[in-house]
Order: structure tokens, then C-alpha cells, then sequence
């Protein structure tokens, strides 16, 4: 029997619900220790964390519009999605389109995509999200599964900006990504309507699926005991996107490149994890191996930092493109494992935070 997933029951959800609703005291009834670990970091808007940054007024007045025009953005792919009508004459096309479809991925930026089959248990429950694409009245609605196929992109990041996390460069990078992968799960969605298959698009806005799951089962990458999904070429330092279609397609299957084995000899994402919210503890969830994690001591430092820290993504080893034929060589193999790791901390060091201003944010 599988395990649903409920978007309720995730951090951002959780710590949206305003304490005096009857949501907040519906949700809670029977959940007394996690309310009380949500109330201590409860409240969340992109606001909040643009009055969190420490930051000068001027830096703000300056780059605050290059992060929210994201947002903004994103909204406005929604609106494009929902203008364009299915068209009713349907043009045939073969389980294989996907590779056409990749292609046209990858076209938009998009470095690594894979399909998968959508069955009940890939979908959230119901609704956790506050946003204007899926209104708060919506929080608490059952989702109905309405379509077969799910095609799982990822865009990589810039390390340059992610290695200054906590810092404004992380969410400048985070938040263009997000929108920059939007873009591309729109223009796919629109295309598909345009050849007659009902398709949407997710993103940070509007989300019915939990990604990463869906990104393993569609071979993207493995499980870090980041609990991030790890590319074999991009690492951690990647973001997902998805389309949802009535188009069938064929499913594309699960890879390995030894993670696991790799994690256990590494562990620098938990060991530099500022709120010891990363362990090496296992758990199962539909098949796939995540591990223990605290996502309310994490978020402690995006509310106290006024961005998401990234210190987990840029301290894992794949995120610095490790080569392929390395990564085949040492697979599984905890003494090559160990040399891979020698020779990344005397490159990288165990801290390879940037403490200069990237040039975006300078003058
Ligand atoms: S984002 Fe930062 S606080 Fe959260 S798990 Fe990663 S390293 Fe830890
Ligand atoms: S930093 Fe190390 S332990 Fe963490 S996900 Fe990456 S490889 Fe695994």
C-alpha cells in the first residue's frame, strides 16, 4: 500500500496557517509537538524574507525588483497556460514523442528530463499551497488525479551564486531558476495544448505533485542525505519542473550511480548544516530511500537570514561536476569513494563559501 503524500503537511504550508484561523486549529487538533516546533518559526511571504536580508536600503531598493519580478513573471506563465484553449483536433503523435519533447526541453534550457506514469499515489492528497494560482480558500481541497503523464525537468544553478548562500546571490539565483524552469514547463504546456493534449505546468506557485520523488522515478538522479535530489552531472545544485498531460508517453526508469555508497563515506552536507537539520538516518517512502530530516530547524535560518541558506548544496561534492568517468570508476567503491573526497576537499575545502560580493550585486 503506498503512502500519500498531503501538502498540508509541508513546512510552508504548516507555517502559513495564521494562528487565530480555524484552519490553523483544525490542522493542529491532533498534532500538539509539531505544532508547537511550527509555531516557533510560524508566518512566511517572500516580504518577510526581503525585510529579513541584512542588507543595507540601497542594496535592497536595488535588488529586490530583480527577485520579486520572478514571481511576477511566473503569475503571468500561469495566466498564458490557462488563455490557451485545448485545441480540439487532436494531432496523433507515438509513445515516443518524448524524445521530440526533450528536445524541445533542452531547447529552453532544461538539461536533463524523464516521464513517468502518474499513478494516485504521485499526487499530493490535497492543497497546502497560499498563492495566487492555488487560493488559500483552495488549502485543504482534495486533488483529483486528472492526468496520466508526468514529464520531470531540471535546470542547473549557478554555483557562483550559490556557494554565497546565506546571502542575497542565493535567492537572486534561486528565485530567476524557478523562473527560468517555469518558463520552460510553460512553453511546453502551451505547446501541448496546442497539438490537443490537456497540459499544465508546475512551479513554485502551483503544485499538485511532489517533485522530487518524481524526479528519481524518472531517472534524474538519486537521493542525498540532503534529501535533495542529486544529478550525476549537476549534483545538488539543480531545480526541478514538471508538466502534467493526458499525452501517453513511455516512462523512463530509475538511475544509479552509487550515491548511497557515496553519502556514507561523505556526509558533508550534514556535518556543515549550520542547524543540524541533515541525518544520516534512513527512511522509506514509496520504495525510494530519503532520510531523517528537521525542516523546521532549517527553515530557522532562511527566517533569521532573509534567504534559503544552500550551505547543504554547495557542500555536496556532485554539485561541482565531478567527471563521469570518476563517478563510474569510484561506484560503490568506498576506497575510490575516499580518494574522490581527498582530492574535493583539498580543492574546495569543507567550506567552500564565497565571501565576496558576486559582480550582479556589486555597485
Ligand atoms: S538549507 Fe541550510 S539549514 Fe537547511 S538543511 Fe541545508 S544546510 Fe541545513
Ligand atoms: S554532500 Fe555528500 S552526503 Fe550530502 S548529498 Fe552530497 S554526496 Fe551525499
Amino acid at each position: 500500500m503506498p503512502s500519500f503524500y498531503d501538502e498540508r503537511n509541508t513546512l510552508f504550508a504548516r507555517v502559513k496557517l495564521d494562528k487565530n484561523s480555524d484552519l490553523y486549529k483544525q490542522y493542529y487538533q491532533d498534532k500538539q509537538t509539531q505544532k508547537k516546533a511550527d509555531d516557533a518559526v510560524r508566518g512566511f511571504s517572500m516580504q518577510m524574507m526581503y525585510d529579513a536580508i541584512k542588507k543595507d536600503q540601497n542594496f535592497k531598493d536595488k535588488f529586490i525588483p530583480m527577485m520579486a519580478l520572478n514571481d511576477t513573471l511566473i503569475s503571468q506563465y500561469h495566466d498564458i497556460e490557462k488563455q490557451t484553449p485545448i485545441n480540439q483536433q487532436q494531432t496523433p503523435v507515438s509513445k515516443d514523442f518524448k524524445t521530440t519533447l526533450k528536445a524541445f526541453l533542452n531547447q529552453q534550457g532544461v538539461k536533463d528530463s524523464g516521464v513517468v506514469a502518474l499513478k494516485p499515489h504521485h499526487h499530493y492528497t490535497h492543497f497546502g499551497k497560499h498563492t495566487p494560482h492555488e487560493p488559500s480558500s483552495a488549502h485543504g481541497k482534495p486533488i483529483k488525479q486528472t492526468y496520466q503523464t508526468a514529464i520531470i525537468f531540471m535546470m542547473p544553478m549557478d554555483m557562483d551564486f550559490i556557494r554565497r548562500g546565506p546571502d542575497a546571490e542565493e535567492m537572486i539565483e534561486t528565485l530567476s531558476v524557478y523562473e527560468k524552469i517555469a518558463h520552460a514547463g510553460m512553453k511546453l504546456s502551451v505547446y501541448l495544448r496546442q497539438l490537443g493534449y490537456d497540459a499544465r505546468f508546475e512551479s513554485v506557485q502551483y503544485g499538485t505533485v511532489p517533485l522530487v520523488p518524481l524526479a528519481y522515478e524518472a531517472g534524474l538522479g538519486e537521493i542525498g542525505m540532503s534529501n535533495h535530489l542529486v544529478h550525476k552531472t549537476y549534483g545538488d545544485a539543480i531545480r526541478l519542473g514538471a508538466v502534467l498531460t493526458n499525452l501517453p508517453l513511455a516512462p523512463d526508469s530509475p538511475t544509479y550511480f552509487g550515491l548511497e555508497a557515496f553519502c556514507k563515506r561523505c556526509a558533508l552536507c550534514m556535518m556543515n548544516c549550520p542547524n543540524q537539520s541533515i541525518t544520516h538516518k534512513k527512511r522509506d517512502v514509496n520504495g525510494i530511500g530519503f532520510y531523517q530530516f528537521d525542516d523546521v530547524s532549517c527553515f530557522k535560518i532562511w527566517k533569521t537570514a532573509g534567504t534559503d541558506c544552500g550551505i547543504c548544496i554547495y557542500s555536496c561534492p556532485f554539485s561541482y561536476q565531478i567527471d563521469v568517468s570518476t563517478i563510474d570508476w569510484m561506484k560503490n567503491d568506498p576506497h575510490r569513494i575516499d580518494k574522490v573526497i581527498k582530492t574535493h576537499l583539498k580543492t574546495y575545502t569543507r567550506r567552500p563559501r564565497r565571501k565576496t560580493p558576486n559582480p550582479l550585486v556589486k555597485g
